[in-house]
C-alpha cells in the first residue's frame, strides 16, 4: 500500500510498505479515506516537532472505512465509517489509574511516535477506532480528531452554558474550542492579528472578535463582560507572552486553559495567581472525546464542513504542505483524500 513518510526533515515521499493486518483479535484495519494536516504534522516535516523520531509514516488526524476485524472485535464491522483516535496509552500508570491516559508516563501518539494514518489502510486497537452511526460524507471523517482538542479544552475548563469565553488566536484549535464552546452554551470573544481569521470566525460563530494589533484587548473584555473581566481564557497563541497576558487578564476566581508545547520559560507574576486564585490548566490531545464530536458531527453542531480550507489526494502531499507554509494565514485545514 501507498503511506507518506517523512525520511528526515524536509525529505518527505510516497512509499509503498506492506498493508497491515490482523496481529491480535481486537485490531481493526481501516481503509483510510481522508486525513487532516495539522501543525505538528508541519513541525516533523520541517524538524521543529522534538517529539518525532524518524523515519515516520505521518498523520494522527485520520478516519475511514472498517476493512477487516479481529475475533474480538464487537464495537465495528466492515464498512462501517469511522475515525481513529490516535492515542495509545500504557493503562497502568498513576494518569491512566485514574483515567488522563491521554497524558500517560509512555503515551504514544500514532504519527508522531509511531507510524500514522497517512496511508491507504491502518491497524489500529479496537477501543481506539469510534463509529459513525449516519453515512457521513468520508472527507470529514479525519477532522474528529481535531475537534476532540477543542472538546478536551473545554472539559479542562470546564466551560459551560452561560460562560463568558476568551479565546486567544483563530487558527484551527481555536476555532474548534470556540465552536464546542458555543454548542456547550457559552459566549465567545475571540482574538487575532490577522483581520480574515477574525471574520472566519465570526462566519463560524464567534460572538465577538477583537483584532488585537489595532484594539484594546483589556477594553473590549470589559465591555464583553460588564466590567466584571473574562473568567475563562483559553491561550491557542502560546507564547511566553500571551500566558503571562492571559494570567494579568483573568478575573477573579478565573480559569486559564493553556496548549503550548514550548520549552521557553514565562515571567508570571506570582501574586496574580495567588490574589485572584486562579485555576490554570494544561490541556493535551484528547482523552476518549471522539465519541462526543462524532455526535456533534452527525446532530449539525459542530462543523467540520467550515474548518476545512481544502481537500488534495494525498499523492499531492508536497503541494498540501507548500500551501500551508507558504499561505498559513489562509489556512484553517487542509483535508488529505486517499483514493486513486
Ligand atoms: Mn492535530
Ligand atoms: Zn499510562
Amino acid at each position: 500500500m501507498k503511506a507518506i513518510k517523512v525520511i528526515e526533515p524536509f525529505k518527505v515521499e510516497i512509499v509503498d510498505v506492506p498493508k497491515p493486518e490482523i496481529q491480535k483479535d481486537d485490531d481493526v484495519i481501516v481503509r483510510i479515506t481522508s486525513g487532516g494536516i495539522c501543525g505538528s504534522d508541519i513541525g516533523i516535516y520541517n524538524g521543529t516537532n522534538s517529539l518525532a523520531t524518524y523515519p515516520r509514516l505521518i498523520g494522527h488526524e485520520f478516519g475511514g472505512i472498517v476493512e477487516e476485524v479481529g475475533k474480538a472485535v464487537t464495537s465495528v464491522k466492515p464498512g462501517d465509517k469511522v475515525a481513529v483516535d490516535p492515542v495509545i496509552s500504557c493503562g497502568h500508570c498513576y494518569a491512566c489509574r485514574i483515567g488522563r491516559h491521554n497524558v500517560c508516563s509512555t503515551l504514544e501518539v500514532m504519527g508522531v511516535h509511531r507510524d500514522g494514518g497517512f496511508a491507504e489502510y491502518v491497524c489500529a486497537p479496537q477501543e481506539n477506532v469510534h463509529l459513525f452511526h449516519k453515512d457521513f460524507d468520508e472527507s470529514f471523517l479525519g477532522l474528529v480528531e481535531p475537534f476532540t482538542i477543542g472538546v478536551e479544552v473545554n472539559r479542562r475548563g470546564q466551560i459551560t452554558k452561560g460562560d463568558k469565553v476568551l479565546v486567544m488566536g483563530a487558527g484551527p484549535i481555536g476555532m474548534t474550542v470556540m465552536q464546542v464552546a458555543k454548542r456547550n452554551g457559552a459566549q465567545v470573544i475571540m482574538t487575532d492579528i490577522v483581520k480574515e481569521r477574525l471574520d472566519k470566525a465570526l462566519s463560524m460563530g464567534a460572538d465577538e472578535v477583537v483584532l488585537v494589533s489595532e484594539e484594546n484587548l483589556e477594553e473590549r473584555l470589559m465591555k464583553f463582560t460588564d466590567q466584571e473581566g473574562i473568567p475563562v481564557i483559553v491561550d491557542t497563541v502560546c507564547s511566553p507572552a500571551s500566558f503571562e497576558q492571559s494570567v494579568q487578564l483573568a478575573c477573579p476566581a478565573g480559569r486559564i486553559v493553556v496548549l503550548g508545547l514550548k520549552n521557553v520559560p514565562s515571567q508570571i507574576v506570582m501574586a496574580d495567581i495567588t490574589k485572584k486564585e486562579l485555576t490554570i490548566v494544561g490541556s493535551r490531545l484528547n482523552n476518549h472525546c471522539f465519541d462526543e464530536v462524532i455526535a456533534g458531527f452527525e446532530d449539525g453542531s459542530l462543523h467540520p464542513e467550515q474548518l476545512m480550507t481544502r481537500a488534495y489526494n494525498y499523492k499531492d502531499i508536497m503541494e498540501a504542505l507548500k500551501e500551508i507554509q507558504e499561505h498559513p494565514q489562509d489556512v484553517l485545514k487542509i483535508v488529505l483524500k486517499f483514493e486513486d
